[in-house]
């Protein structure tokens, strides 16, 4: 007997996605994972509405922000079997030149959900067992957390921790985040977690209010306050604060818009580091003579190395990291309606889509014979 399963496909850029039954079945080294809750990221709007492009050929299964339960097995991964997983968003191969130098990032034989793969916006899921972080459901419970809350681990927290601990945050930092959306909004939590003195900036209001609720010292609006005025405002709060107001600031730009990151880059000081995490098609003018004359650094990010995940998953699970406040499940079902929502703004937290309790008491009746195929 086999099991069956539903994926949401897209068959070309922004027509709505089509439910598709197919029967998951892991290879070796491969487990398939009931998902518990797929979250809603950028990207995925990107490859829906801006025709950014996508490694498998159409029609796809999007979705890389998964969390679930390993329901079957193949050869090589059976001690998997029953445990609740997170599912990293990039699933490096664990043996090339890059991956042995610790570089899992740049691996050339990456894997992703809803990229490579067919992803998570589905009621299964079947991916490599490598890599997978073990999630310990009483620890969870504890929490006051469901599986499909920390979906938003699977990226949302971990492209950010690698940022954050890529930059070397440490106890009296200025850490500026801009951008404080989703994956911004983690950000600053993980860089205040690491003992820095966070300063949030965004255009939207109802975006700071969270952050100067407990996270950040300082929340700028965009809008209101620019350029040399904004640069202005931060070195005399980390005045005030007795931090380097004039050095050293870790600049985190999380917008993913052009205005986000020519504002990032005007924020350089002398030893300062620029972190570019948020993506945009969009080219920028900036004169980046300034990282000379500056001493400045400038990095890259490109998701998180697996082996990061469970401290990320630590921090969200003792409280340092709040996902709870920052998501909202909607069904599965509803992906026509979510994905336009969160398109146009209209829904403000990182969207978690949940497939239907059908779906997941199919997973629990073909569990055993799953088992036994
Ligand atoms: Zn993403
Ligand atoms: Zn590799």
């Amino acid at each position: 007997m086999s099991m069956t399963a539903t994926r949401w496909l897209m068959h070309a850029p922004g027509q709505p996605f089509a439910a598709a039954g197919f029967e998951p079945v892991p290879g070796p080294g491969e487990v398939v994972v009931a998902i518990a809750g797929c979250g809603v990221c950028h990207t995925d709007l990107g490859f829906f509405y801006d025709g950014v492009r996508i490694n498998h050929a159409l029609p796809l299964c999007l979705g890389h922000e998964v969390s679930g339960q390993v329901v079957a097995a193949g050869p090589g991964a059976e001690t998997w079997l029953g445990k609740a997983v997170i599912v990293p968003a990039v699933i490096p191969c664990g043996d090339c030149d890059a991956c042995r130098r610790s570089k899992e990032t740049i691996c050339p034989n990456q894997k992703m959900p809803g990229n490579d793969l067919q992803g998570g916006f589905a009621s299964h899921i079947v991916v490599p067992a490598r890599g997978l972080c073990p999630v310990e459901l009483p620890a969870l419970q504890a929490a006051g957390l469901d599986l499909a809350a920390v979906s938003v681990v699977a990226d949302a927290v971990t492209t950010p921790y690698q940022a954050v601990t890529q930059a070397g945050v440490q106890t009296g930092d200025l850490v500026i985040v801009n951008g404080v959306g989703g994956v911004g909004g983690y950000c600053a939590q993980i860089a205040r977690a690491f003992g820095a003195t966070v300063v949030a900036i965004d255009v939207s209001d109802e975006k700071l209010a969270p952050m100067a609720d407990g996270i950040a010292g300082l929340t700028l609006n965009a809008r209101q306050v620019s350029g040399r005025e904004l640069k202005g405002a931060i070195s005399e709060f980390a005045r005030q604060r007795g931090l380097r107001h004039r050095s050293d600031w870790i600049i985190f730009e999380c917008s993913g818009t052009r205005a986000g990151q020519e504002a990032a880059f005007g924020l350089l000081n002398h030893g300062a580091t620029l972190a570019v995490v948020g993506f945009t098609m969009d080219k920028v003018e900036i004169r980046l003579s300034n990282i000379m004359a500056f001493h400045a650094r400038a990095l890259g990010n490109w998701g998180c190395a697996p082996r990061l995940y469970p401290d990320a998953l630590a921090m969200v699970l003792d409280g340092r990291v709040q996902v709870g406040r920052f998501i909202e499940k909607h069904p599965l079902d509803d992906i026509n309606r979510v994905f336009p929502a969160v398109h146009t703004g209209e829904i403000k937290r990182r969207a978690v889509l949940v497939p239907s309790p059908a779906a997941k008491s199919l997973t629990s009746v073909t569990r055993s014979s799953a088992h036994g195929h």
